[in-house]
């Protein structure tokens, strides 16, 4: 299933949909020229002493794909299909993003190319070290501040900013977010994507005159993204019908209890045999009569061969880059509302901007403090690419990428060209 779903080139979508918002934008070539490509691409070699005593080699990247307005920012990503162009595609969706939610990072991201579920919590610390002082010419806190992305966590985190630390010789929390709290992370960090998810999920709603009220939920992929906006679906009144991770789909028309799955999850690490529920296949859970659907996985999970059986009336992309172009085109004429990638996910960057704040001016925000700053922002967020998609007459993907790039574009306009 995993190799079905990241079969397309994440990268080629990253740059048709940069080039559809260029054109909108009737950007110059100049412009296009000193943006769209990353600015700076680190490939290095990651040998790791096993547990059985012998030396594995793992291949690991970081891309910072631009500096135009602040550091680069993005996560970094363990996971068996990464490859140096899927970890291009996101940084460069991280630099569209921050601009789109207004926060004075550019892009990046990091991946290593291992299957962390068959490693050892020692095989995977000492792989997060090594791979941390590979790249630690390019990190730093003014310069690119790492996160985590899928299969990494606050523990991963810790690691790379005690490595940083003590090769600096000194403690620098500023250098990751999405830290443990006792390592000067933010309250909220950990479910602010999904929280963020939620906040636009209910402006469309709003927007489609659309009751969260008893509205029906189909999440694929219940890890931090997926499970954070279920659960926060599930309290609003939504009723969640199905939910999916690698193992499998559970599915029941009445609702699934949404507390209990997550708890079961947190002690059997899937959602499959959850009590009254139905197994289902990913195809049937994509198929799925619903109101709104959450692909919370990975890339291109929908496809042009399975856009055409979604009925959901809204899509909210909480994983990065799950609809491919055509597949976008396909919803589009279905008259299914789309909130992209780049603004419905951005809850995560936004507090891991939070979180750098703090670090750097050295304080310590309430959760409600950050709760609250966080819906400001993706709703002003939302309110502005909405705006843009009503007065221009394109897709959102189209609308909230001409925001991200329109800020860049005039940034890099403003700063010109060194030397
Ligand atoms: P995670 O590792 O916590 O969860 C990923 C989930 O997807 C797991 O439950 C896994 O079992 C499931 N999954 C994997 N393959 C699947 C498949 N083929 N079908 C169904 N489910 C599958 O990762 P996450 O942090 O929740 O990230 C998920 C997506 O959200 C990614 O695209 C990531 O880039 C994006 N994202 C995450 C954050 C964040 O802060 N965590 C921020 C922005 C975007």
């Amino acid at each position: 299933m995993l190799t079905e779903i990241a079969a397309g080139n994440a990268y080629d979508v990253a740059l048709e949909n940069f080039d559809a918002a260029a054109d909108a934008l009737e950007l110059n070539s100049d412009t296009r020229e000193m943006i769209k490509y990353p600015e700076r691409i680190l490939a290095v070699t990651i040998p790791v002493r096993m547990d059985d005593g012998h030396i594995r080699r793992f291949e690991g990247y970081r891309v910072q794909h631009s500096s135009v307005r602040g550091p680069a920012k993005g996560g970094i990503r363990y996971h068996p299909q990464v490859t140096l162009d899927e970890v291009k595609a996101l940084a460069t969706w991280m630099t569209w993003k921050c601009a789109v939610v207004n926060i004075p990072f550019g892009g990046a991201k990091g991946g290593v190319t291992c299957d962390p579920k068959h490693m050892s919590t020692g095989e995977l610390e000492r792989m997060t070290r090594r791979y941390t002082s590979a790249i630690l010419p390019m990190i730093g806190p003014e310069q690119d501040i790492p996160a985590p992305d899928v299969y990494t966590n606050p523990q991963t985190m810790a690691w790379i900013m005690d490595t940083y630390s003590m090769t600096k010789g000194y403690p620098i929390p500023g250098v990751v977010t999405g830290k443990p709290i006792s390592l000067g992370g933010s309250l909220g960090r950990n479910e602010a994507t999904g929280r963020g998810v939620f906040y636009t999920i209910e402006s469309a709603c709003e927007h489609l005159h659309l009751s969260m009220k008893g509205a029906t939920v189909v999440v694929q992929g219940f890890g931090n993204a997926g499970s954070v906006a279920a659960q926060m679906l599930y309290d609003a009144g939504a009723k969640v019908i199905a939910v999916s991770d690698s193992t499998g789909c559970v599915y029941k028309r009445d609702g699934l209890d949404i507390p209990a799955l997550i708890q079961m999850k947190s002690i059997t690490g899937h959602v499959r045999g959850f009590p009254e529920s139905d197994e289902i296949t990913p195809a049937e859970l994509l198929a799925m009569n619903c109101d709104i659907l959450v692909p919370a996985a990975l890339e291109n999970t929908i496809r042009a061969d399975n856009a055409t059986v979604v009925r959901a009336r809204i899509v909210a992309e909480a994983a990065n880059g799950p609809v491919t172009p055509a597949a976008d085109r396909i919803l589009e004429s279905k008259g299914i509302f789309l909130i992209p990638d780049i603004l419905c996910n951005a809850g995560g960057v936004t507090v891991s901007y939070f979180e750098w704040v703090q670090d750097e001016q050295h304080l310590f925000w309430e959760a409600q403090d950050v709760y609250n700053r966080l819906e400001r922002v993706m709703k002003t967020s939302f309110r502005d690419v909405l705006k843009i998609h009503l007065d221009r007459n394109v897709p959102m993907r189209i609308a909230a990428n001409m925001l991200g790039i329109g800020r860049v574009a005039e940034a890099v306009q403003i700063r010109g060209i060194y030397p």
